[in-house]
């Protein structure tokens, strides 16, 4: 684990300095150009608990083994765990099944490249049920609050759960396809409110916990599941 700080002035940021941990352990701290270095050491001692927090968090995540999917694996979608089923490409005599993904490899790949192949297949998989999901979830929320989003993404932002740009664009990580859907709506109703408060101030946590009374502990529910690995079983 890197233990190093990295610190990046900018012109842009008047008052506040940011910090954050990288994946490899690195402190990367954002402030403004005029403030000073003796300064910024005193705020980073001041945050120390929480930058050891957050560094045992990445190492922890670092030491976690990457899963192989194979035939018989179980991989999380909406809160439960499916099984991984692998075909040969063209198998017609498999149907969907509740509980059951169908991954259809080519025929010849040596174990290694059906490994691969599995991965590449099963991460297709999610991308087509998160849009197929998103969409009608987003529909669910939207007609209730009179709030409609201007264009619907799915994407994979690296830090992010999803966000609503100045125009309205919603964007939502297609990973949360396999959290709770409770979760999955939580992230949805975050980022409607967001399209009348561009902002998290009071005005903003009221619409949400008015459309959604459970806001607060469903927050809370998403970042234990982010930290638990929740990647596979
Ligand atoms: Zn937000």
């Amino acid at each position: 684990m890197n233990e190093s700080a990295i610190i990046l002035r900018s012109a842009r940021r008047k008052r506040t300095v940011a910090l954050h941990v990288q994946a490899d352990g690195t402190l990367c701290v954002q402030a403004p150009m005029k403030t000073s270095v003796a300064w910024i050491n005193r705020f980073i001692a001041s945050k120390a608990a929480w930058v050891a927090r957050r560094r045992a968090r990445a190492k922890e995540k670092a030491a976690r083994p990457v899963p192989v999917i194979e035939e018989g694996s179980c991989v999380p979608y909406q809160g439960h765990l499916w099984r991984i089923r692998l075909v040969e490409a063209g198998d017609a005599s498999t149907s969907d099944e509740d509980g059951v993904i169908l991954l259809s490899l080519p025929t010849g790949l040596s174990d290694e490249g059906r490994r691969v192949e599995a991965q590449t297949e099963l991460t297709l998989w999610y991308k087509r049920q998160a849009r197929r999901v998103f969409a009608e979830r987003v529909e669910h929320w939207a007609a209730p609050l009179g709030l409609r989003p201007a264009r619907l993404i799915v994407t994979a932002p690296l830090r992010q759960w999803g966000s609503c740009s100045a125009t309205n664009a919603i964007r939502l990580n297609w990973r949360l396809i396999m959290a709770a859907p409770e979760l999955l709506d939580y992230v949805i109703v975050h980022e409607l409110c967001h399209i009348p408060h561009k902002h998290h101030g009071r005005a903003f946590w009221r619409s949400v916990e008015a459309a959604m009374p459970d806001a607060k502990a469903l927050r809370r529910t998403l970042r234990e599941w982010e930290n638990s690995g929740h990647q596979h079983c």
